[in-house]
């Protein structure tokens, strides 16, 4: 294919499909980002509303189960009954029963000997030592997670093998004096605490992957069990990066990976000064799924388009380019036959119908044009060749006008004195060389005078004429006869091989003359002067004058002479 400019279709498809992928991919960057941006937040916002009702719902379920054991501490059978009736125990039963949070329940004796408990366990034993125990002879207590002792033994073991833990509550017991008369003490699963907090967690979004921590006020893992594990082994499981003190943002996790967090304190409504941390954190991979996914989307919608317009690009473009390529292919055969082939029927746009019409006018406007110019140069060219011959002709009378002698017909004086000079010239190149020289001979038809007397002017006329033709006839084609004037005759003869032959020329001459009987006015003669060119001769004037000279001596001898005169002779 010819190398050039790019074809209209090729540059429109570009020009439109490349736009429509600047304007897709500029349009889908900006909502891509928008959209990053918003999920990124609305994301944030949604780690930070777990960590906040996780640790909300904790610290009211906290509450609750402390008024719980404030008010068992409160019952007028604790108050005023026996503490270590049977009636006492069933009532901690009943109340187990219905709080599956709670392990276990009792009541101890100010010493800390347990008088009943929940299910009998550790009755008789003493808990004087406790925590717990300790803390609720004075008020209401709510006391940090701890591991199990004694009634980890007793109890069923952790279905995931974790240690058995318990977060204590326990309130005192005192008479109507305020005398204290016992401990109600009570021990609730840890796995309550956590399953408040995953169950918050889990509330989310399904599939948000967002999970929570349990810290304590010094920042020791308290939940989940394997990363409590591996933080006591040493391992760096937290990020070091805080924001405010609190663990919030964007973050990297012991695990290598990127997490959006948030983090919420425990709000203290209780005795308890438990100083909690909720972490609510989501995998960063996890969080921008739906970016990812609205950014795939897009990618797929904008090339879907991009391509949908370069192909309507395609096809707009050949709409347009199609009928000027068909205009092009007219004008090409306009042009190689020279005849208004079929144009289009139908353009596409009005522009180019526009075109089309225009150029269907100019076609015809041109060959028309063309046409007539052909016509008019072939008449034109037959003219010229008309006129031409025409010319020649006029050409060929004038010539013959200006040199020849009306009367005559032979050379007139001005071609006379032309061929003069011309053998002038001639005579002095080369009539050394070839010792050739030309003569000149002058006649003069003897009393001449009395013929126009006797027989008028037009018998004198006739005379000139017929003398004229003896003249023509007597000399070679060579010779140049003319009228030199009056009834006066000169020959020029060219190339004479010996002077003998001009004289000879004249004798003949003059003898035809004599010879001759004129019509109506009978016999004439002629005198002849003779001459010979010479090389010392300046321009022609010496020779005429040596001829005229030889004419007059002609005459003067008695007339039907001929004289030659030599340059010798005159000297
Ligand atoms: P000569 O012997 O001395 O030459 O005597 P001539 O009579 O010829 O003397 P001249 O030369 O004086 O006379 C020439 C005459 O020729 C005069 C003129 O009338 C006549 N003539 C000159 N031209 C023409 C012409 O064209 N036609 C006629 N019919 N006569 C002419
Ligand atoms: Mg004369
Ligand atoms: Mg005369």
């Amino acid at each position: 294919m010819k190398k050039g400019p790019l074809s209209l279709r090729s540059q429109l498809s570009l020009v439109l499909g490349g736009l429509a992928l600047a304007i897709l991919t500029g349009v889908g960057g900006y909502l891509g980002n928008l959209a990053t941006d918003e999920l990124y937040t609305a994301q944030q916002s949604a780690v930070r509303a777990t960590a906040q009702a996780a640790a909300e719902l904790l610290a009211t379920q906290l509450r609750d189960r402390e008024r719980e054991i404030e008010l068992l501490s409160i019952a007028p059978h604790l108050v005023e009954g026996k503490l270590d009736t049977a009636a006492v125990r069933e009532g901690l039963d009943r109340r187990l029963a219905l709080h599956d949070e709670f392990a276990w329940m009792g009541v101890a004796d100010p010493d800390g000997t347990v008088l009943q408990a929940t299910g009998g366990m550790l009755t008789g034993r003493s808990v004087a030592q406790r925590e717990w125990f300790v803390a609720a002879r004075e008020r209401v207590y709510v006391g940090d997670v701890h591991e199990a002792k004694l009634l980890a033994t007793m109890l069923p073991s952790q279905p995931n093998g974790e240690p058995t833990r318990f977060i204590d509550f326990a309130a005192p017991i005192r008479d109507a004096e305020g005398r204290l008369r016992g401990v109600v003490g009570a021990h609730a699963h840890w796995r309550w605490i956590t399953g408040i907090v995953d169950g918050t967690a889990r509330r989310q979004q399904p599939g948000s992957g967002i999970d929570a921590l349990i810290l304590d006020r010094q920042g020791r893992i308290l939940y989940p069990e394997a990363m409590k594990l591996a933080q006591a082994a040493g391992e760096a499981v937290l990020p070091k990066t805080l924001v405010n003190g609190r663990i919030e943002g964007p973050q990297t996790f012991g695990d290598g990976k990127d997490y959006l967090t948030s983090e919420a304190t425990l709000q203290a409504r209780t005795n308890a000064e438990l100083g909690w941390r909720i972490v609510a954190r989501q995998p960063l991979e996890q969080a921008m799924r739906p970016v990812r996914e609205l950014r795939r989307e897009l990618v797929l919608l904008g090339l879907m388009m991009a391509t949908a317009l370069t192909l309507a690009a395609l096809l707009l473009a050949r709409r347009i380019s199609r009928p000027v390529e068909q205009l092009a292919r007219i004008a090409q055969r306009v042009e190689a036959e020279r005849r208004i082939p079929e144009f289009p029927a139908e353009p596409a746009a009005r522009e180019l119908a526009q075109l089309s019409d225009a150029m269907q006018s100019m076609a015809t406007s041109l060959l028309d044009t063309e046409q007539r110019l052909q016509k008019t140069n072939a008449t034109l060219e037959a003219q010229v060749e008309q006129r031409t011959a025409e010319l020649k002709t006029a050409n060929a009378a004038l010539e013959h006008l200006a040199t020849r002698d009306p009367l005559t017909g032979l050379h007139n004086r001005r071609s006379l004195d032309a061929r003069l000079a011309e053998a002038h010239a001639l005579d002095r190149r080369y009539g050394a060389s070839n010792g050739r020289v030309h003569g000149l001979l002058l006649v003069d038809i003897d009393h001449f005078k009395r013929v126009n007397d006797s027989y008028g002017h037009p018998a004198g006329d006739a005379v000139l004429r017929l003398v004229a033709q003896m003249l023509q006839a007597a000399v070679r084609a060579t010779d140049v006869a003319a009228r030199f004037g009056g009834e006066e005759f000169a020959v020029l003869l060219p190339e004479l091989a010996a002077p003998l032959e001009a004289v000879t020329a004249a004798e003949k001459i003059r003898a035809a003359v004599e010879a001759a009987t004129f019509p109506e006015v009978g016999k004439l003669t002629i005198s002849v002067g003779v001459s010979l060119a010479s090389p010392d001769d300046a321009d022609v004037r010496p020779l005429v004058d040596r001829a005229d000279a030889a004419l007059y001596e002609a005459k003067r001898g008695g007339r039907n002479a001929v004289v030659l005169k030599t340059v010798e002779a005159v000297a």
